[in-house]
C-alpha cells in the first residue's frame, strides 16, 4: 500500500503506528477528521491476515466515524484504531495499558473506546494511562456497554421509517424480522415486543436463537434466509454488506432498518433497493445510538442517563430529514445522509476559523 495516495485520497489527517516489543503491541491509530471535534472511535483487536488488510481495516472505519458523528450532530470527529492480534491469546493487562499510553500521547485528539475484540474491562485498564477513553465502567463514571443504546436508536429509527409510510410511528402488529439476536438484536427485539410489533429472529448460533424464544414470544427464521422472509421490516443486525445484488432482489419488506455497520456491499446497492421501492435507512443513522451515549461521557457534567437518551431519541428526526431530503432531490437515502453529514462540516468547520483571543 501506498500509505501518502491512500490516506490523502480521502484525506486523513493522522495515521499513528505505534509498537512496543516489550508487550508485543501492534498498533495503527487513524485518525479522519477532528473538523468538529476530537476523533472518536473504538480499538478493533483483531488477527488481521495482513498488515495492509489491518490498516485498511481502520482507514476504513476511521472514515465512517466522521460521517456517523457528524451526522448524528454530535460535536466529534472521526478516528478509529486497530490493534494486531488473537484478543483470546494475546490480550495482557501490560499490552493494553502501554496501548492507553499511545492514546495519551496523542494528546486527546483521539478518544478510544470498545469495538470487536476488546471490552469494557479493556476500557478500564486504559483508563489508568488516559483519560482520553470512554465506555469505561460504571463504577469509574463511564456509560457501560453501549449496545442496549444502539438498540433503542434502532428502534426510533425505526418509528422514523413508519410515520413516513403510514402517518403513525407505532410499531403495533408491525412484522420486523432481526437478523442477529446478539447485543443489540437481543435488546431490539425486547423494544419492539413491548411496542406490540411482530417479531421473527434469525442468528447463525442457535444459543443465542435459543436464549431469545425463552424471554419472547418469537418466531424464527434460517439465518441465510432471513433477509428473504416476507415482513415490513428487516433489521439487520449481525455483519455488514448484507444488502448485495444477491440479497437485495431476494427482499420482500419494505423497509430496511439495522444496526450492522457497512449493511451495502457498495454505494450502487443504495440505487437498487430505490428501485425496488424499498426504503433504505442509512445504517450509520440508524446506529448512532451507542456513540451518542459514549460521547454524553465526554459533557462537562459527566455521564448522565436520561440525557443521553434524550439525544438518542434525535434520530428519529435524523431519519426523518434523510428519507425526506432523498425523496424531495431524487437521490438515495445513503447519499442524502453522505450530504447531511458533509454539510455540517463544511458549516461547523468555518465557524471555526473565527479567531478568539484571551
Ligand atoms: P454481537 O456480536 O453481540 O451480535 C451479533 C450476532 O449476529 C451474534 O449473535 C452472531 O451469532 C450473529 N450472526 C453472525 N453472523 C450472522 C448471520 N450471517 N446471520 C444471522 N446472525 C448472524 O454484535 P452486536 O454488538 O450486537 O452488534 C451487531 C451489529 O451492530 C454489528 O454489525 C455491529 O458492528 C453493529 N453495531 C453495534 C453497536 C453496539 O453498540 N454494539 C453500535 C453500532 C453498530
Amino acid at each position: 500500500m501506498n500509505l501518502f495516495d491512500r490516506i490523502g485520497e480521502d484525506d486523513y489527517e493522522q495515521v499513528v503506528f505505534c509498537q512496543d516489543r516489550g508487550t508485543g503491541l501492534r498498533s495503527v491509530i487513524a485518525i479522519h477528521s477532528t473538523t468538529l471535534g476530537p476523533a472518536l472511535g473504538g480499538t478493533r483487536f483483531y488477527p488481521y491476515a495482513s498488515e495492509d488488510a489491518g490498516v485498511e481495516d481502520v482507514l476504513r472505519l476511521a472514515r465512517g466515524m466522521t460521517y456517523k458523528a457528524a451526522a448524528a450532530g454530535l460535536d466529534l470527529g472521526g478516528g478509529k484504531a486497530v490493534i494486531f492480534g488473537d484478543p483470546a491469546r494475546d490480550r495482557t493487562e501490560a499490552l493494553m495499558r502501554a496501548y492507553g499510553r499511545f492514546v495519551d500521547a496523542i494528546g486527546g485528539r483521539y478518544i478510544t473506546a470498545e469495538d470487536v475484540g476488546t471490552t469494557q474491562a479493556d476500557m478500564d485498564l486504559i483508563r489508568r494511562e488516559t483519560r482520553h477513553v470512554t465506555g469505561v465502567s460504571r463504577a469509574l463514571g463511564g456509560s457501560g456497554d453501549p449496545s442496549a443504546a444502539t438498540a433503542y436508536g434502532v428502534l426510533w429509527a425505526m418509528k422514523a421509517v413508519m410515520a413516513l409510510s403510514s402517518g403513525t410511528s407505532s410499531l403495533a402488529g408491525t412484522h420486523v424480522v432481526v437478523a442477529g439476536v446478539g447485543k443489540v438484536g437481543t435488546s431490539l427485539v425486547r423494544h419492539l415486543v413491548e411496542e406490540r410489533a411482530r417479531v421473527t429472529v434469525a442468528d447463525v448460533d442457535p444459543g443465542a436463537v435459543d436464549r431469545v424464544r425463552h424471554d419472547f414470544d418469537v418466531d424464527v427464521a434460517e439465518a441465510d434466509a432471513a433477509h428473504a422472509v416476507a415482513c415490513d421490516l428487516y433489521s439487520p443486525c449481525a455483519l455488514g454488506g448484507v444488502l448485495n445484488p444477491t440479497t437485495i432482489p431476494e427482499l420482500r419488506c419494505w423497509g430496511v432498518v439495522g444496526s450492522a455497520n457497512n449493511q451495502l456491499a457498495d454505494d450502487s446497492c443504495a440505487r437498487l433497493l430505490a428501485e425496488q421501492g424499498v426504503m433504505y435507512a442509512p445504517d450509520f443513522v440508524v446506529n448512532a445510538g451507542g456513540v451518542i451515549n459514549i460521547a454524553e461521557e465526554l459533557s462537562p457534567g459527566g455521564y448522565h442517563r436520561e440525557r443521553a437518551y434524550a439525544a438518542i431519541r434525535r434520530i428519529y428526526d435524523t431519519t426523518t430529514a434523510v428519507l425526506d431530503t432523498a425523496k424531495q432531490e431524487g437521490i438515495t437515502s445513503a447519499e442524502a445522509a453522505n450530504g447531511l453529514a458533509e454539510r455540517r462540516m463544511a458549516v461547523l468547520g468555518r465557524v471555526q476559523h473565527i479567531r478568539t483571543f484571551s
